[in-house]
């Protein structure tokens, strides 16, 4: 495939490495890209392509890992080069070696998260947009926390339901849950740097039992939108939480925070695959609103 002489092309030129595809093996897991280990001249790199539309968002992602490794908290995958040609556009990363962890790991996960969250910036929101699954994540800069999110993510997410067909019964609660949102977002959180779609699939152990994160969706935020993804689909160990909690504690009202923060992600995935996530959105936002009643 010719593409894959133009990615050899562009790992040699900006590693300063002779480098040429020999072996390329299609990996699982990845949710919204086909990704591959791709090795050749003693070298291994991990490499997601997808439509030429991609560019953006692979753009996005190369910039978000580059602001977690900054942060020497978490280990990332080292973003190596990415482009795109008529067929296709790449990512190119690190190629990591996984392991199952030890008894330790999920502890070092829950403190190096907690470090990470102690990265903070001036505004909410981030440099640049960038992208929640394939839906757009705008990170307008902010200095209002329940503005950034009534706008820029709850609202942002209605708004394309609307687009998407969601509308009647979805479209009257979310008007209502917005207008009152100030009742439910009563603390004052600091802008921390944030994965931002911070879900199980997303993380995992590398051959020396490190934690390491993928695929954030950056930008700073209340580090408990972090904290509530992880409980979201399937949840993590408990040693990460009782490590996080003990290092850096929650405040009081987290409970009814994280439902707040995770509708958010339920709205995009019923942008993204519709479905019952319409009628789940609903009840917790019916749950939310008898808690200000
Ligand atoms: P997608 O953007 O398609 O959702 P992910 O970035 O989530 O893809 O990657 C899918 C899976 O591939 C991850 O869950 C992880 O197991 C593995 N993975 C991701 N990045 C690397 C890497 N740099 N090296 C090795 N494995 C990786």
């Amino acid at each position: 495939m010719k593409v894959w002489q133009e990615i050899s092309a562009q790992i040699a030129s900006t590693t300063h490495n002779q480098f040429l595809v020999e072996k390329s093996v299609l990996l699982g897991g990845g949710c919204i890209n086909r990704a591959y280990c791709i090795s050749g001249n003693d070298q291994r790199y991990f490499l997601k392509l997808n439509t030429p539309d991609s560019l953006t968002m692979f753009e996005a992602e190369a910039t978000g890992l580059m602001e977690i490794f900054q942060s020497q908290t978490l280990h990332v995958p080292m973003p190596i080069c990415y482009g795109q040609n008529a067929e296709f556009a790449w990512l190119v990363l690190e190629f990591i070696s996984l392991g199952s962890g030890n008894r330790d790991s999920a502890t070092k996960l829950g403190l190096q998260l907690a470090a990470m969250h102690r990265t903070t910036s001036k505004h909410f929101g981030w440099i640049r947009d960038n992208t929640i699954g394939k839906t757009p994540q705008i990170n307008t800069p902010s200095a209002n926390w329940l503005e950034f999110w009534r706008t820029q993510r709850l609202g942002y997410q209605l708004k394309l339901a609307k687009v998407n067909g969601f509308r009647g019964k979805l479209q009257t609660l979310g008007e209502r849950l917005l207008d009152n949102l100030d009742k439910l977002l009563t603390s004052s959180p600091i802008p921390s740097l944030l994965h931002g779609d911070l879900w199980s699939g997303n993380y995992a152990f590398d051959n020396i039992n490190d934690p390491v994160i993928f695929d954030p969706a950056v930008y700073y935020g209340d580090r408990e939108a972090d904290i509530a993804m992880t409980e979201l689909f399937g949840g993590f160990p408990a040693d990460f939480y009782s490590a996080y909690r003990h290092d850096y504690p929650l405040d009081s009202g987290y409970n009814i925070r994280r439902i707040v923060y995770n509708l958010y992600h339920i709205l995009n995935h019923l942008n993204l695959f519709g479905g019952s996530y319409g009628h789940q959105a609903e009840q917790m936002i019916n749950f939310l609103l008898a808690e200000i009643r």
